[in-house]
């Protein structure tokens, strides 16, 4: 019998985003004049639980710090859906990401870890031991011990594991191994392909090799997703990106919402899709 409560557990950072408007992107030792500076709550779990708190319950399994930003960042996610009674408080600096975003749209970002350093393998184990997720979405902004418990419990636990490696970084072949799906960008797939080619479909096949499944994003380009030996292709619809930041956190967590549902993954990639294609297109309001 199914016991699980919550559908998705999303373990992950919380971060206050600081967002600076710039024309173009300076270049190195260059300096520009910014257009406008904002705030606004992310972090790539806080971002993802949002996205999928809107069409499946969905936990949060994190740390914030006793400040103000913590706050603000624990407040919009109980607004949203999001269950945080596992989002711990430390006395440290909440985590900020500073992101520049120019006129093309594209975005550059520092991510400042702060209290999300502190959050350890038992908590997580504990969290996701008491929620029993049918699905759980990770991402490598935590310390890698994390990810690994959090592989290795799905594993025992016999529960899907949706892995977004970024900010792309070396991991264990089990940790890999047990993504299924591997969510990834352009750039990461090429890396864990170890496949330097310009052709996503061969780096997709690659990727079968390291993991269960893989869903490649490619931006205006569309989605190709790997499972079972076979590679098939999504196209998005063309819009005018106005803002691209966050659109990879969106996928992911609207992915995850439809996969605790048993949406198959191609079906549950083209509802991601057509989620993270609407983000880009508008620009979201900023906090004051
Ligand atoms: P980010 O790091 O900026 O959050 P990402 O690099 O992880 O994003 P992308 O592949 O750029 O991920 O985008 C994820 C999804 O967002 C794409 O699969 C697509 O559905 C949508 N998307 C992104 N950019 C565009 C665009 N210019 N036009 C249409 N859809 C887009």
């Amino acid at each position: 019998m199914d016991t699980s409560s919550v559908d998705v557990a999303v373990v992950g950072t919380l971060n206050m985003d600081v967002i600076v408007q710039v024309t173009r992107m300076p270049e190195v030792g260059e300096t520009v004049l910014g257009q406008s500076v904002s705030e606004r709550p992310g972090g790539k779990g806080a971002n993802q639980a949002l996205a999928a708190a809107g069409l499946a319950s969905t936990m949060l399994v994190g740390v914030v710090g006793r400040d103000d930003a913590g706050d603000r960042l624990l407040a919009v996610q109980d607004a949203g859906g999001v269950d945080t009674v596992y989002v711990s408080r430390v006395d440290e600096a909440s985590g900020q990401a500073i992101i520049e975003v120019d006129d093309a749209g594209d975005n550059r970002i520092v991510v400042l870890v702060g209290a999300n350093a502190n959050l350890s393998t038992a908590h997580v184990e504990h969290a996701l031991d008491a929620a029993l997720p049918r699905v759980v979405l990770t991402q490598l902004e935590s310390p890698s011990e994390v990810t690994a418990a959090v592989a290795a419990w799905c594993s025992r636990r016999s529960r899907r594991l949706l892995l977004n490696p970024s900010p792309v970084a070396e991991l264990p072949g089990a940790v890999l191994a047990a993504a299924d799906p591997l969510v990834v960008n352009e750039h990461e797939a090429r890396f864990y392909a170890s496949d330097d080619t310009d052709d996503p479909v061969a780096v997709a096949h690659a990727l079968l090799e390291v993991a269960t499944s893989a869903v490649i994003t490619l931006g205006a380009d569309g989605v190709v997703v790997a499972a079972d030996g076979a590679v098939a292709r999504i196209d998005v619809a063309r819009v005018r990106a106005v803002d691209t930041t966050g659109a990879g956190d969106v996928f992911a967590g609207v992915l995850a919402a439809h996969l605790a549902h048993d949406s198959g993954l191609v079906e549950a990639a083209e509802q991601a899709a057509a989620a993270a294609t609407a983000h880009v297109a508008r620009r979201p309001p900023a906090v004051e």
